[in-house]
């Protein structure tokens, strides 16, 4: 159950509230947005679910079976909007977020940006911190990375999104950065989707390649119950018996979270399936399922690229599938209102 009250409420009202609340047997746990006052009640038995209408400050009362409740589309009714910078992630928007794997230097990140701004694109993606299989493999830039790349995306109008690793990191990056991407291997690393969800900064939270969408959102609900409610939640490829590709990507969660959840939802087809060749058509065919964005790997010479070459994009594929994301979206959502 999610009691919500008047927003914004005194801390004397909220406290009024916790006790009534705890009088009744219920624990619940306060949360504060930037627009709503809530109190999540996660343990204890009502008599009669009523009575909860008489509590103090109450302007709402929301009965939710979903075992994650801040991000369940059962009390927030009709899908969220994220915004970031200026832009808004949702219902009434399309947002491609594009660059490479890895920033590799200047002007590999000036070459993307320019190519980026040329396509009305507002989001450039670019990791300084990359969780690689292997030890020996490029792992970043670190944050000799980042200053350069908040540089050039200074320059050029574009919101950063890059990966954070570890809860130390998060302080001296969130100045810095737009965006957070938590990584498919870190969906479930609690400690630090609480520490990103402190921060304040807008997530992007990456569905592991193994994780159930009841655990993925859970993983959500870590971030919305620290306060922070500007998420997005990423649908990358899972791995099945499949070994013709790098990962599947899972576009039936694409559907089904719109169903469970408010928050946006968008996919990376480049993970998803790995390869260059197939990039452009399982994005499509994500936006067709209804993503509300794209994230994807390019590069100005991807056959160069430190990380991920095999599924890093040209510019003109990025260009077409920028094209026909947006056109997807439009048709899509002709035929659906
Ligand atoms: C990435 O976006 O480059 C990345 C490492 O993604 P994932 O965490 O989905 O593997
Ligand atoms: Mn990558």
């Amino acid at each position: 159950m999610i009691i919500q009250l008047h927003h914004p409420s005194s801390k004397e009202t909220v406290d009024e509230a916790i006790q009534f609340l705890e009088a009744m047997g219920l624990s619940c746990r306060h949360v504060s947005t930037p627009d709503s006052t809530l109190l999540v009640v996660y343990a204890g038995q009502l008599q009669d679910p009523r009575s909860v209408r008489r509590c103090p400050g109450v302007s709402d009362v929301h009965h939710i079976s979903d075992e994650f409740k801040l991000v369940s589309s059962q009390w927030k009714q009709g899908r969220s909007t994220v915004k970031i910078g200026g832009n808004n992630f949702g219902p009434k928007s399309f947002h491609s977020i594009m660059g490479p794997c890895s920033v590799e230097g200047p002007e590999q990140l000036e070459s993307v940006a320019k190519f980026l701004v040329s396509q009305g694109v507002s989001f450039m993606r670019g990791g300084v911190f990359k969780p690689r299989s292997s030890p020996y493999s490029f792992r970043g830039m670190g944050f000799e990375g980042l200053k350069l790349f908040r540089q050039v995306a200074d320059r050029h109008g574009l919101s950063i999104v890059t990966e954070v690793m570890e809860v130390a990191q998060i302080e001296a990056m969130a100045s810095q950065v737009d965006v957070f991407q938590i990584g498919a291997r870190n969906m479930q690393n609690f400690n630090l989707l609480e520490a990103v969800g402190k921060s304040g900064v807008p997530v992007l939270l990456k569905r592991s390649m193994s994780g159930t969408i009841e655990e993925f959102l859970h993983c959500a609900e870590y971030v919305y119950n620290v306060g922070n409610d500007k998420i997005i939640l990423c649908e990358r490829g899972i791995r099945t018996f499949e070994g013709a590709y790098r990962n599947t990507l899972d576009v039936n969660a694409i559907s089904y979270l719109q169903a469970r959840t408010h928050l946006p939802v968008i996919a990376d087809p480049s993970h998803g399936v790995g390869l260059r060749r197939h990039v452009v058509d399982v994005g499509l065919a994500a936006v067709a399922a209804g993503a509300d964005g794209l994230l994807v790997e390019i590069h100005p010479r991807p056959d160069s690229a430190v990380s991920d070459r095999d599924q890093t994009l040209y510019f003109d594929q990025a260009a077409h599938l920028i094209e026909g994301g947006r056109k997807f979206r439009a048709l899509r959502e002709a035929l659906m209102h």
